[in-house]
């Protein structure tokens, strides 16, 4: 790293937790994120903000006004549109050097292998089931780590899954067969506050370089299968942890 990088990373290399190693690590990174909206866009701010080298962008949807009181990275003159567009042009001018891709487009079961291929981790904030477990079965068919990121009103949940490794649950493990088809679990229906969102957003982040640190720094225990769920009104936090289901029609014959 040049010295104006390692000054724009210098409070990251001081952690014993990250370091000089951790760092270069999050530089050389490719993170897929798919849905810019809640989640995705404090996601991306605090992913670019710690150098993740590529980031892919993936959302099909254009900025309403009623997006920008959680989905911090647009404006008002972002309205009408593609998000996953004015994500790219916000990451540029966060930070030139590193690489983005926007795909407008929404992930599906027949381009989801296309479109995560080459990450060391896909992050899914997108908002409804059936687009999670396409993501998290392309995951485990391709050996990608995936961290997701949800949230229910003021419930957020938050876990990273290697169900291509043996033993690790991978998501469909945790929510079963029963949402594949396509459902209506969006914010438009139940509300969403935005500081309660950014805060899942900001987790799931963190969850994601612990996945891009494992065997590099201490940061990286990627608590594989562990299910955080933050009550944000009380607040407080519980962890569940999943078991791999020998049954699972996307895991159990993947390791
Ligand atoms: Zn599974």
């Amino acid at each position: 790293m040049t010295p104006d990088r390692l000054d724009r990373f210098a409070r990251h290399i001081v952690l014993p937790e990250v370091g000089g190693a951790g760092q270069a690590k999050l530089v050389q990174s490719h993170v897929v994120l798919v849905g810019m909206g809640g989640i995705g866009s404090p996601a991306l701010q605090y992913l670019a903000g710690a150098g993740i080298g590529r980031l892919t962008l993936i959302d099909d949807d254009l900025v309403e006004a009623s997006n920008l009181q959680r989905q911090t990275i647009f404006g008002t003159e972002d309205i009408g549109k593609p998000k996953a567009e004015a994500a790219a042009v916000w990451l540029a001018a966060f930070d030139p050097a590193l690489v983005g891709i926007a795909h407008v487009t929404r992930l599906t079961r027949e381009n989801a292998a296309e479109l995560i291929a080459g990450a060391d981790v896909v992050l899914d904030g997108s908002d409804n089931f059936a687009t999670r477990l396409a993501v998290s079965d392309a995951c485990v068919a391709a050996g990608i780590p995936l961290t997701s990121a949800a949230l229910g009103r003021f419930q957020g949940q938050v876990a990273s899954f290697a169900g291509h490794r043996e033993g690790h649950a991978c998501y469909r493990c945790f929510v079963g067969d029963a949402f594949d088809a396509e459902d209506c679990d969006s914010c438009a229906d139940t509300g969403v506050l935005g500081a309660m969102v950014g805060m899942v957003g900001a987790f799931g982040a963190m969850a994601a370089m612990r996945v891009l640190l494992e065997g590099v720094s201490t940061l990286g225990d990627p608590q594989w299968g562990q299910v955080h769920v933050l009550d944000g009104l009380k607040p407080a936090l519980r962890t569940m942890r999943i078991a791999k289901d020998p049954e699972c029609r996307a895991c159990a014959s993947a390791a």
